[in-house]
C-alpha cells in the first residue's frame, strides 16, 4: 500500500541515534521483543497455515541457539529490550528450546521470558522449561470440543493440549494465559464456556480477533468475529466491566468478569482487537523471524536481515553494526498497519507474504 498517499508516513531517512533504543519516527520505542524460534508447526490452524503445511526453512537458515543468545543480549544490553517472548511456528518443536531458555536466563536473570505455544508436547517439557527459568506461558486453545478443535487445527490433539496446560500449572508457570481465536460458525458459541473453564482454573483467557495472516488468504471482514461480538457473546453468561488497571501499552483490553447480579469478581478476560480497534499508536513490539529478519510490524511487508550480518564470512559484524541495522529497521516502522484506521478501507491493505506461523505471532 502507498503509506504516503494515505498519510501513514513511511520514513525517507533511517536515523535512530545510537543509544536511543529501538525508536521509530513516530515516537514509539520498542521494548518488547518477539523472537520466532522456528517456522515449523505440528498443527495446521486454518487461520494460520495451509492444510499441506509450508516449505519449512532449511536448518542452516534458522538462527542457531548461539545467534539467538547474541541477539537477545544485544537487544537487552544495547537497545532497551525489557521483555522477551519466544514464539514460532511452534517453539516446542525446537529440540534445543530448554537449552535456549536456560542460556537466556543465565545471561539475563531479571528478564521476563515468556513462550507462546500450542501446547502439543508441553506436558513433557513444562517442568524442564520452568526449571530452565521460563517466566510464563501463553497456550493457544480455541475450544474445549474435540470436533471443533479438529476442524480448527486439522489435528486431533486437544487432549495433549489440555494435559500440557495442566502440567504447566503443576510446574508453577502461573498464571497461564490462554489465547483463543473465534471463527464464525465453528467455535464462536464456545466463547463463554471457554471463559468459565479458564476462570475455574485461574487461567487468563484472551481472545484475539482473527487477522488476515492466514496462508490460504481466506480471511474476510464479514467472516471475522469482532471484539464487539466477542463481548456480546460473553455477556450472555457474564457481566463484563472495564478493568480499572492501566492498560499500559498492553494489546489486550481487559475486562473484569462477574456473574450477572453478583458482586463477586471471578477474574479477568482480555480481548485483542487488532483489526477493529487497533493499538498501533501504543505498539512496543519488535519482531525477529526464525531466520533473523526484523519485522517492525506483524503486517510489515519489509524485512531487514540481521542473520547475514551475524554470519558475514570471516568478519562477522560487531554488535554496533547489528544494533544499528536493527535500529534502522525499527525506525522505518509504519505508523499503523492499515486496517481499521480512519480513511483506510480493506482495499488499501495488502496482506503480507508471510503467514502468521512464518512471522512469529
Ligand atoms: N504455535 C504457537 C501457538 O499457536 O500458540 C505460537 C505461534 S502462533 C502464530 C501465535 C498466536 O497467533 C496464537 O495464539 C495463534 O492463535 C495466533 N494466530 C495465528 N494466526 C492468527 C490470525 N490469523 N489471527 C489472529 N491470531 C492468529
Ligand atoms: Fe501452528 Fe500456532 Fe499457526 Fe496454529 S497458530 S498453525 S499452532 S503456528
Amino acid at each position: 500500500m502507498d503509506f504516503e498517499r494515505v498519510g501513514l508516513g513511511m520514513p525517507t531517512v533511517a536515523s535512530a541515534a545510537p543509544g536511543a533504543g529501538l525508536r521509530d519516527q513516530f515516537g514509539r520505542v520498542a521494548t518488547d521483543m518477539r523472537l520466532s524460534l522456528t517456522d515449523k508447526c505440528n498443527l495446521r490452524c486454518t487461520y494460520c497455515m495451509p492444510e499441506a503445511g509450508l516449505d519449512w526453512l532449511k536448518k542452516d537458515k534458522l538462527l542457531t541457539a548461539a545467534e539467538i543468545v547474541r541477539l537477545v543480549g544485544l537487544g537487552v544490553r544495547n537497545l532497551g529490550v525489557r521483555e522477551l517472548r519466544l514464539t514460532g511456528g511452534e517453539p516446542l518443536v525446537r529440540a534445543d528450546l530448554v537449552d535456549i531458555v536456560a542460556a537466556l536466563r543465565r545471561n539475563h536473570p531479571e528478564l521476563p521470558i515468556s513462550l507462546t505455544t500450542n501446547g502439543v508436547g508441553l506436558a513433557k517439557k513444562a517442568r524442564a522449561l520452568a526449571d530452565a527459568g521460563l517466566t510464563r506461558l501463553n497456550v493457544s486453545m480455541d475450544t474445549l470440543h474435540h470436533d471443533a478443535f479438529l476442524q480448527l487445527t486439522r489435528r486431533p490433539f486437544l487432549d495433549q493440549v489440555l494435559a500440557g496446560i495442566e502440567a504447566a500449572d503443576a510446574a508453577g508457570l502461573r498464571p497461564i494465559k490462554i489465547n483463543a481465536v473465534l471463527l464464525r460458525g465453528v467455535n464462536e458459541d464456545h466463547a463463554a464456556e471457554l471463559l468459565a473453564w479458564c476462570l475455574d482454573r485461574g487461567h487468563e483467557l484472551r481472545f484475539i480477533e482473527q487477522m488476515p495472516l492466514d496462508a490460504d488468504h481466506g480471511w474476510t471482514r464479514e467472516g471475522m468475529v469482532t471484539a464487539a461480538e466477542i463481548r456480546a457473546l460473553l455477556s450472555t453468561d457474564f457481566a463484563l466491566t472495564t478493568d480499572p488497571r492501566a492498560r499500559d501499552g498492553a494489546p489486550a483490553e481487559r475486562f473484569e468478569v462477574r456473574r450477572h447480579g453478583s458482586e463477586q469478581l471471578l477474574g479477568t478476560v482480555g480481548i485483542i482487537a487488532s483489526v477493529t480497534e487497533p493499538f498501533c499508536a501504543d505498539c512496543r513490539r519488535t519482531r525477529i523471524t526464525a531466520e533473523g529478519k526484523v519485522m517492525s510490524c506483524l503486517f510489515s511487508r519489509t524485512e531487514v536481515d540481521l542473520l547475514e550480518l551475524l554470519r558475514a564470512g570471516d568478519s562477522p559484524a560487531d554488535d554496533d553494526a547489528v544494533a544499528a541495522r536493527w535500529q534502522d529497521a525499527m525506525w522505518a516502522k509504519p505508523k499503523a498497519h492499515g486496517m481499521g484506521h480512519p480513511g483506510l478501507g480493506d482495499a488499501d491493505f495488502v496482506q503480507p507474504d508471510r503467514s502468521m506461523s512464518a512471522i512469529g505471532g
